[in-house]
């Protein structure tokens, strides 16, 4: 209550200012998103000034206003991708080499012995590139770790799989990080053995893998400047789709990638407002977390780099048979844990958000499964039974339990979704259903049931997991029909002002109000009108970040 009146109060100081106030840029002449009677927006000291008709901006133009001729283009909220790896996605630190997506053991062979030549002695190997599925589905003859050995038998060696939910990895690599036949699991990871000898087999699950992965990140030589150019490949893709906000995927902050951040920002290297996630890593002490997660806290609103989020895994993914789900598996390769598992268990995530709530930090949880969700739901309700105002978000979302629908609006959680692949749109879950079985896969992926449950629902990228192309998703998530948004500007309410709820950000961007950040994605068509195949091929013309044009 009390927020809603300063912002009436300010709105009020600052349109009373009007007259006084010269636009630094004025768009005119187009179409703007939220006012029907209006053709042109001001923009002053990277804030709207004065949305309205050509002649109203005449009070507030002099000649040193920019102005800018539309010709009948979109003036849109810039796109806020609520959940996006910029940082990892186009970068090619821990990427020497690359795998086949869908060959099996026998046929990785020749990609590994390509991997061999192509890479110095010594040091470790990272690439990335298999699928899960493909490479365990050979059941005769070697294992994983048989055949990855014979062409490494002495280097370190790490594949991430397509998903980045599991490592490939050699014995040198095992050794390296102490993994034995008798290693017990860790949080949140499974160690894969033959079920009949108990021999390891090469393939580390979800953070069994993290672990691993991030010994060897950590021997990258220039991982900093390799990082750097990485984060500026993935600024540059997000500025040429119109996004003037990321909710970051996560953060490891025990890869130095803090660092990289913070030099982006000092440099005046950001493109788009960050909200960065820190980490939560499952098998470390909460104490040193929390210490770390206080030094790094911003939500400093007039900055672009903002840490008021962090970003925790419930549970894996259904593939792998991580997925936390309220059913057992029917086909899972890990019998032991019919039901999936835990990142983080269920009463650690209450402790985790209650001391996180103290420390000014909200979450972006990974919840997948039915179980993971009702979980992480139970511990959001816990937290706001302590008096939590943060935000929350759960991502992915892929299978609901129906009693935990309204679960969403109650404890006032976001939904976020990722819809930019083709096999979403035309809902081909096909692959899950030797997991689930038929009903809870077409249960999968239902937008619907969260945003008619009246929860706040936002879309993503997840990139590079989809297409990092807001119109996709938007469109998708219209020919997904009966499962997916009900029109097209709730599919952009979805890519901005929602997604801004969930950043705890609309105060300041999301939709175009006087007084709020002039951020915007200005495109060759009024997509609100458009069938959604035409929203997916609509062109971005320019994007705009608190009034500087990043793009054009
Ligand atoms: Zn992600």
């Amino acid at each position: 209550m009390e927020r809603t009146l300063a912002v009436v109060l300010s709105l009020v100081a600052s349109s009373g200012a009007l007259s006084a106030q010269t636009a630094d840029m004025i768009l005119t002449n187009g179409v703007i998103h939220g006012h029907p009677s209006a053709n042109s927006v001001a923009v002053a000291d990277g804030t709207i000034l004065l949305v309205g008709n050509s002649e109203e901006m005449d009070k507030v133009m002099d000649e040193s206003t920019h102005l800018v001729d539309l010709q009948g283009g979109f003036v849109s909220p810039g796109f806020i991708d609520n959940h996006n790896h910029v940082f990892e996605a186009a970068s090619d630190a821990g990427s020497q080499c690359e795998l086949s997506l869908d060959e099996g053991l026998r046929g990785q062979v020749s990609y590994l012995k390509a991997c061999r030549q192509q890479t110095p002695r010594g040091e470790w190997i990272m690439g990335y590139g298999f699928s899960i599925e493909s490479l365990l589905a050979d059941e005769e003859g070697s294992t994983p770790l048989q055949v990855i050995d014979a062409i490494f038998p002495e280097q370190p060696v790490i594949f991430m799989e397509q998903t980045s939910h599991s490592m490939w990895v050699n014995s040198a690599a095992l050794r390296q990080a102490g993994i034995t036949r008798q290693s017990p699991d860790p949080q949140g990871g499974k160690i894969l053995k033959d079920e009949e000898t108990g021999e390891l087999l090469g393939i580390l699950l979800d953070n069994a893998g993290d672990l691993v992965i991030e010994l060897a990140w950590n021997s990258l030589r220039n991982q900093f400047e390799q990082s750097y150019q990485g984060l500026m490949q993935g600024l540059e893709q997000a500025r040429t789709y119109g996004i003037t906000t990321i909710g970051d995927g996560r953060l490891y902050w025990k890869r130095g990638w803090y660092e990289v951040w913070q030099k982006a920002e000092e440099s005046g290297d950001l493109t788009a407002r960050v909200s960065l996630r820190p980490w939560i890593y499952p098998t470390e002490p909460m104490p040193a977390q929390l210490t770390y997660l206080k030094s790094i806290h911003s939500d400093n609103h007039s900055q672009l780099l903002l840490v008021d989020q962090v970003k925790m895994y419930s549970d894996g993914i259904l593939i792998n048979g991580t997925a936390k789900v309220l059913a057992p598996y029917l086909f899972t390769y890990i019998p032991d844990e019919p039901y999936g598992i835990n990142y983080i268990e269920p009463q650690a995530m209450s402790e985790w958000l209650q001391e996180l709530d103290k420390i000014g930090y909200g979450a972006h949880i990974h919840a997948i499964g039915d179980g993971a969700i009702r979980e992480s739901l139970n511990a959001v309700e816990s937290v706001r039974a302590q008096g939590s105002k943060k935000d929350y978000t759960l991502t992915h979302v892929e299978l609901v339990n129906s009693k935990d629908l309204p679960r969403f609006a109650k404890l006032d959680v976001t939904a976020d979704f990722q819809v930019g692949s083709d096999y979403v749109a035309y809902h081909e879950h096909q692959w899950a259903e030797a997991f689930l079985g038929a009903k809870r896969t077409r249960a999968l992926m239902n937008l619907k049931a969260l945003f008619d449950s009246g929860a706040n629902v936002t879309l993503s990228s997840d990139w590079n997991v989809h297409d990092i192309n807001p119109l996709i998703g938007i469109g998708n998530s219209l020919i997904m029909g009966n499962t997916g948004l009900p029109n097209a500007s709730a599919a952009l309410d979805a890519y901005t002002i929602n997604a801004a709820k969930s950043l705890g950000i609309d105060d300041i961007t999301g939709s175009i109000e006087v007084g709020k950040s002039a951020d915007f994605a200005v495109l060759s068509q009024d997509i609100t009108t458009l069938p959604p195949e035409a929203i997916k091929s609509t062109e971005v013309w320019m994007t705009i970040v608190r009034g500087e044009v990043v793009f054009e």
